[in-house]
């Protein structure tokens, strides 16, 4: 589907939930992360690119202070309120990601007004592509505009710290902000190196088309939500080591400090987050050096090391990251914070078939949920359609 179609459904939405016409449509894209995962709440680096898959918001203006939000999602309740309740414990569910976003633009001293808001998706839910980022920037953008805000890059900083505290905040989610920054700052054809400490970007290249190669992503269909509580204790686990080891950020950790932590589950934490900033750096100069097809093996690591060291694998994720290994794929790993979600693959153009079926065979035979596979390109980031 593409955006433009995207944004019609989100119109639809809007006229049939809340009877009218936008002042505007906004787009925001998902993501998959190439590589460095686990590692933006640590302060470390990574290498994600926006998907052509967007959320896009319809979005109207009021004149009163109320806030009215819906999505075609059949799941999503339509949330309704006011700006002044739109905080942490006022709102619960998948509006979070929304209303918690217009409370905290309001934090950052956004003259938000009363609003009708309308999402359409076709970033899967819950899939490890970041549809929550994708849902927080669409709105962001669009509440700032509409409060009389211009599109700057010096905006765009302050919509990604408020998408971060949605989802922090509003929602307790414990996202770092990789998701939200490439949202917000893609560009397309490229991927985003981010520095997380500083916010940082650089695009980077990829030049998988003219290698021959592409991506592939493989949507186990098995929801990462159930793991919550997960993802906190592994960030808990990183702020000890951090402590432990004196430091601000467990990316500065040296390999010599591994050794230093007497717990071995500590050690093991650390030594992803160590390890995996280090396959960030040698994929981008790879990337850079035009040697793209080069970079399977720190895929693989990468996988390795969340399934071993960070513990954020799951045996779906094992499954077709091995399977697609086997049927040729230069590289695979789990994407995103794990337990479900989607794996990626490194493929030669060529062998996309091959390699979708030999996924599929595989879950088929160890009877787990059959996957989705999709193949991405590099979409841009968030932005005003109509
Ligand atoms: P991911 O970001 O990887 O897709 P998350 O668990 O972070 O997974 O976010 C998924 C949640 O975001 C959904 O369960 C839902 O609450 C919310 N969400 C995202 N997009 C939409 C949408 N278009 N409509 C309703 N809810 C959405
Ligand atoms: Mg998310």
């Amino acid at each position: 589907m593409t955006a433009q179609e995207q944004a019609d459904l989100a119109v639809a939405e809007l006229r049939s939930t809340w009877a009218g016409e936008p002042d505007g449509v906004w787009t925001a894209p998902g993501r998959v992360n190439l590589i460095g995962e686990h590692v933006d709440y640590n302060g470390g680096r990574c290498l994600p690119m926006a998907l052509t898959r967007v959320t896009a918001a319809a979005v109207r203006r009021r004149d009163d202070d109320r806030v009215r939000i819906s999505s075609s999602d059949p799941d999503a309740e339509p949330f309704e309120g006011t700006l002044a309740d739109l905080g942490p414990g006022e709102v619960s569910g998948w509006a979070g990601y929304a209303a918690g976003t217009l409370w905290a633009l309001q934090q950052a001293g956004v003259d938000v007004p009363g609003l009708d808001v309308s999402v359409s998706s076709d970033v899967p839910l819950g899939a490890g592509l970041s549809s929550s980022a994708s849902l927080e920037a669409a709105v962001a953008l669009s509440a700032a505009e509409l409060a009389g805000r211009n599109d700057a890059a010096e905006l765009r900083h302050l919509l990604i710290q408020a998408a971060i505290r949605a989802e922090n905040e509003v929602v307790g989610a414990g996202t770092g902000g990789m998701d939200q920054t490439v949202a917000l700052l893609a560009e397309e054809g490229s991927a985003l190196l981010i520095h997380t400490r500083d916010f940082r970007t650089e695009p980077v290249q990829l030049g998988l088309a003219e290698a021959g190669l592409e991506l592939m992503v493989i949507d186990t269909r098995v929801k990462h939500t159930l793991a919550d509580g997960q993802y906190a204790k592994r960030r808990a686990d990183c702020d000890e080591a951090a402590r432990q080891l004196g430091l601000e950020w467990l990316s500065d950790a040296t390999p010599a400090d591994v050794d230093r932590l007497s717990d071995p589950r500590l050690q093991a934490r650390t030594r992803h987050v160590v390890t995996e900033n280090q396959r960030v750096d040698e994929v981008v100069e790879l990337v850079r050096a035009g040697r793209v097809a080069e970079i399977g093996p720190l895929l693989d690591g990468s996988h390795t090391s969340l399934r071993d060291d960070y513990e954020v694998s799951a045996v779906e994720l094992d499954v077709v990251v091995e399977a697609a290994r086997a049927a040729g794929a230069l590289g695979a790993r789990m994407t995103g914070g794990g337990f479900g979600g989607s794996a990626i693959a490194l493929i030669r153009a060529a062998d996309a078939e091959a390699v979708g079926a030999a996924v599929v065979a595989a879950c088929r035979e160890r009877e787990l949920t059959l996957p989705g596979i999709l193949t991405v390109t590099s979409g841009p980031a968030a932005r005003r359609l109509s």
